[in-house]
């Protein structure tokens, strides 16, 4: 039986509009809005591929779109206005193999003939600053910044101790609460469930958590919907969202932590079992599959230049390939279940917003499953504070450092793939390799205002 299509029940309404989404190689997500009067019924819209990230070369631009029924909903803040969420087909009526989407449908699809379901959530963090524009894009504010933290003795002592207690503040030290109300409000309306909301350590930093929704490419759906209905409910307020990692020196940046736990298809958690903690056997070759190909994923995971400016010491974020309990410094943590075997699950902590989720999902869930192929063992979880950990230590207990740079990251990349295979198209990885290559030799190219401090007068 054919899936019931709400896009049936209001084409041909007169006056109303639909908003078409879809994402590209980069990650950024793509609009267009047709009339629901004049609806083509297989596919909605086209487009030209070449002005986009990653898709077609210019010879054969044009690619097509075709709505995904799930996803359609009205938007709650004008009426007459829909949205879906498409698919992109080439002209000749085929699955275009450089959509993203299509990526995380695959990478379900290989999980799945080997009776796995997934479950998977996000917590994803952003800023919100007060100005449009200038302020906030103007280079010199991160030189601002760098003279004003390195003027603190002691950083601790100085206003930083105070920015690290916005931490789960609430009114009137937030004044954020009613912004994330309506943000939640909003995103049910696109029927995104947000588990948790509050502020960040950071001042003027949100953290709102997305649930499962039993399949990749929703819950990347998701993501994409709470970036986008965050930006546009700042900017309807005279603000502005970020989900840059590392938006300011010198203090918290932006990730984006996956949890990530597979099941039978009878409902039960495969990740918990009788080893420690509860993680069964199968979470371990999971983690230790991660753990395998980490260097690797970080060009997906942690896919911009400004990425590696959040993966540094002292913030939250990781900076080895290593796992521990309750450890938020390691890459990857297992969080506290007060015994509920359907809570075990896995914290990847390296990903930040910037990564095209889609991607990011269907990538962690590869490399997790060819450490379950092959048997993988994970080493010893790390207690202690990998920030403080040293470089004796590293070298004896071989744990390894993440990528510094996109650079290395992406040369991990390329010679590290084969994992990825079931989910990504050759087409895929290829485009992504050139356009996140090219992104980095811009930012490697471009002199930085902390140059221009430091050695101007050199
Ligand atoms: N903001 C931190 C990061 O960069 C994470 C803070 C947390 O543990 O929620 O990943
Ligand atoms: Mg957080
Ligand atoms: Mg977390």
């Amino acid at each position: 039986m054919p899936e019931p299509d709400p896009l049936r029940d209001i084409s041909g309404r007169e006056d109303e509009r639909l908003l078409v989404h879809y994402t590209d190689v980069a990650g950024y997500m793509r609009q267009v809005e047709v009339p629901l009067s004049n609806l083509d019924r297989d596919y909605v819209a086209s487009f030209d591929g070449s002005s986009v990230y990653g898709f077609t070369p210019i010879e054969n631009s044009d690619l097509l779109l075709k709505h995904v029924p799930e996803t359609l909903v009205s938007v709650p803040w004008r009426s007459g206005l829909w949205r879906t969420i498409a698919a992109v087909y080439s002209p000749r009526g085929e699955r275009s193999p450089l959509d993203p989407r299509f990526a995380a449908e695959r990478a379900e699809n290989a999980l799945s003939s080997m009776g796995y379901r997934v479950k998977a959530g996000a917590e994803i963090e952003f800023f919100i600053f007060d100005k449009v524009g200038a302020e906030v894009l103007n280079p010199t504010r991160g030189l601002g910044y760098a003279v004003e933290s390195r003027e603190q003795p002691g950083r601790e002592d100085g206003i930083f101790s105070q920015i690290k207690k916005s931490y789960h503040m609430p009114e009137p030290s937030d004044s954020l609460l009613e912004y994330r109300l309506r943000l939640v409000e909003a995103l049910k309306k696109f029927q995104v469930d947000v588990a948790v909301s509050h502020h960040e350590v950071a001042v003027s930093q949100v953290e709102v958590s997305v649930g499962s929704r039993g399949s990749l490419a929703r819950l990347a759906d998701d993501i994409i919907t709470v970036k986008w209905v965050s930006r546009v409910l700042a900017r309807m307020d005279g603000r502005v969202a970020t989900f840059m990692p590392k938006p300011i020196y010198g203090d918290n940046g932006s990730g984006m932590h996956l949890h990530l736990s597979l099941w039978s298809p009878s409902g039960e958690n495969l990740f918990a079992g009788d080893g420690e903690e509860h993680l069964s056997e199968t979470a371990l070759h999971f983690i230790a599959g991660i753990l395998e190909h980490a260097r690797s994923l970080s060009a997906i995971l942690s896919p911009t230049t400004n990425s590696y400016r959040r993966l540094v010491a002292g913030y939250e974020a990781p900076v080895y390939v290593a796992w521990g309990w309750r450890n938020r410094s390691a890459m990857i943590r297992i969080p506290a279940t007060a015994g509920n075997r359907r809570a075990v699950r896995i914290e990847v902590r390296s990903p930040d917003p910037t990564a095209n989720p889609y991607l990011a999902l269907a990538a962690l869930f590869m490399a997790g499953l060819d450490g379950i192929k092959k048997k993988l063992q994970p080493p010893e979880p790390y207690e202690g504070n990998l920030y403080k950990i040293s470089p004796e230590e590293l070298r004896e207990r071989g744990i390894k450092t993440l990528p510094r740079n996109l650079d290395e990251a992406l040369d991990e990349l390329e010679s590290d793939n084969e994992y990825l295979r079931p989910a990504f198209t050759r087409e895929l990885l290829e485009s992504y390799l050139e356009v996140k290559r090219r992104e980095a030799e811009d930012t490697r190219l471009y002199p930085h205002p902390i140059e221009v401090y430091k050695y101007f007068n050199l």
